[in-house]
């Protein structure tokens, strides 16, 4: 079978094949560095990630690009807020983002390009589109006009009518001539503060920073070529950014920007997309320590999910799990049933290094992985081929796991990303040496009184001598990790 995209430009799946043979290249939206990213903003990482991974596996080489906006308002508001320069402000979340992606086992891409190290490679940009007559110059700025784009609205299926709407509308605030243009280029004003590169428009030299989409086009055709193979973001990027981002790239250059485009759906919490304005988020952070502090707006179905403490892979496991273009809806018992399943995978695992391949195994992984591939290669059907997996588990668990088996399930975390090379038993506190034995029981016995935060204590204390618990039907499990 041929791998298969679904493609957002023509609302059908298409078989893929790369422009460079071997090679694809990917560009996908990153974050804006003004705050901790939250778990929905992860899920649409979590998506491109397994993209990167897959195609990997697939034997092809990647080339992947993600952008750091490092300048916007958001951005300069923040740094304002606190009084210190924007770069000291941003570099503490971008830190942040890339703890984070390490904790979700998020593939590190090839490049993170900033915008603010790129103002010039935008300046080109922009001045290639005022001299084809794409955009203009108005009182607060550089504006794009759509209506000089034919294409405009293709990718977010508009009507023309929809667009002309707003059309011939002076703003006051913007002087703009179209109510959908957008600004490419604005000029400084004093809510930046510091922040403003001094460029030459005509004859004036003006102070300026550049717009939020023509950071995108600007960094994604610098490292990727005019034309690249797969752009993705989550769906609400659909429009007007990558709308925005193809007008600006294709007006320049006059050739095809992407040629798939790839969108994910939301991660939503009680029907509602999580989202910062909202206040219906939580990050990656509180979810695995519950120390860190909560958000201040809080729903009921956050505060369940919130008052337990997840393991990374656990949160891995539930963003992987349901297919990229469905809803994710954010609940504990989605949480309770990816710690169940990685548990299971975790114990093949565990059991196999120790077992022997049975008669018909090898069959058996065969299989395995040729039903894997092909719901993969139906764009990136994941839960059909964690389905092959446990199917799998379930019937080389019954003929005998070892060497062979092992092996396979190996190459599918390859995909995964669920670091199950690393899974071991869970050890019996009579396993452990005589003083991490007491503790284990100690706790034990504490949790059975209900003293959870003295048990707490102890668990905590365990886990900095590398020493993890885990709480059974059967009793206390032990592991050492790292
Ligand atoms: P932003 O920082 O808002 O530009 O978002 C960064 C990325 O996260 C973009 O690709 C968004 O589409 C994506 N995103 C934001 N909120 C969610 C959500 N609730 N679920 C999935 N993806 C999201
Ligand atoms: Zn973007």
């Amino acid at each position: 079978m041929t791998l298969k995209f679904y493609n957002t430009m023509t609302r059908k799946k298409e078989a893929f094949k790369p422009l460079r043979k071997g090679l694809v290249r990917i560009y996908s939206c990153g974050p804006t560095v003004y705050d901790y990213a939250h778990i929905g903003n992860f899920r649409a990482y979590m998506a491109a990630d397994l993209v990167r991974r897959y195609l990997k596996y697939k034997g092809f080489r990647v080339k992947q690009v993600m952008n750091i906006t490092d300048v916007d308002d958001k951005t300069i508001k923040g740094s304002r807020k606190e009084g210190i320069p924007l770069a000291e402000f941003t570099k503490k979340y971008e830190k942040a983002f890339f703890e984070d992606i390490d904790t979700l086992n998020i593939e590190r891409v090839e490049k993170y390009p900033k915008a603010t190290r790129h103002i010039k490679v935008m300046l080109a940009l922009v001045k290639t589109l005022l001299r084809k007559g794409y955009a203009y110059k108005a009182r607060d700025g550089v504006y794009y006009s759509i209506s000089k784009f034919r294409d405009y609205g293709k990718l977010a299926r508009l009507e023309k009518a929809q667009l002309k709407a707003g059309a011939r509308v002076k703003q006051d605030l913007y002087d703009k001539e179209h109510a959908r243009d957008f600004a490419l280029w604005k000029l400084w004003d004093k809510e930046d503060g510091d922040v403003f590169w001094v460029e030459q428009f005509g004859k004036e030299k003006v102070k300026g920073r550049p717009g939020w989409h023509i950071e995108c086009s600007a960094m994604s055709m610098k490292y990727l070529g005019k034309t690249f193979d797969i752009h993705t973001g989550g769906i609400d990027l659909i429009f007007p950014h990558h709308q925005n981002e193809i007008a600006q790239s294709e007006g320049a250059t006059g050739k095809q920007f992407v040629r798939y485009w790839l969108h994910n759906e939301h991660l939503v919490i009680g029907g509602e997309k999580m989202s910062k304005s909202l206040g219906n988020f939580c990050t990656l952070r509180q979810l695995v320590d519950k120390k860190e502090k909560r958000p201040p707006k809080i729903s009921h179905q956050l505060g369940d999910i919130l008052d337990n403490e997840h393991e990374s892979m656990v949160i891995r496991y539930l963003l992987l799990a349901t297919h990229y273009r469905q809803k994710l809806n954010l609940t504990g018992t989605g949480l309770k049933h990816a710690k169940h399943a990685l548990d299971r995978l975790r114990e093949f695992v565990a059991n196999a290094r120790k077992g022997r391949d049975g008669k018909g195994v090898e069959a058996l992984v065969k299989k395995a992985k040729a039903d894997f591939e092909k719901s993969m290669d139906d764009d990136l059907n994941i839960p059909e081929a964690l389905s092959v997996i446990f199917e799998f588990v379930r019937k080389a668990n019954r003929l005998g796991a070892g060497k062979k088996a092992l092996e396979q399930m190996l190459d599918f975390d390859k995909v995964l990303g669920l670091k199950l090379s690393k899974a071991i038993e869970w050890k019996t506190p009579e396993q452990a040496e005589p003083g991490i034995r007491k503790l284990i029981l100690k706790r034990e016995k504490l949790r059975k009184d209900k003293k959870f935060k003295e048990s707490d204590k102890i668990r905590a204390g365990l886990r900095k001598k590398g020493i993890v618990l885990e709480d059974t039907k059967k009793g206390t499990g032990w592991k050492r990790i790292g």
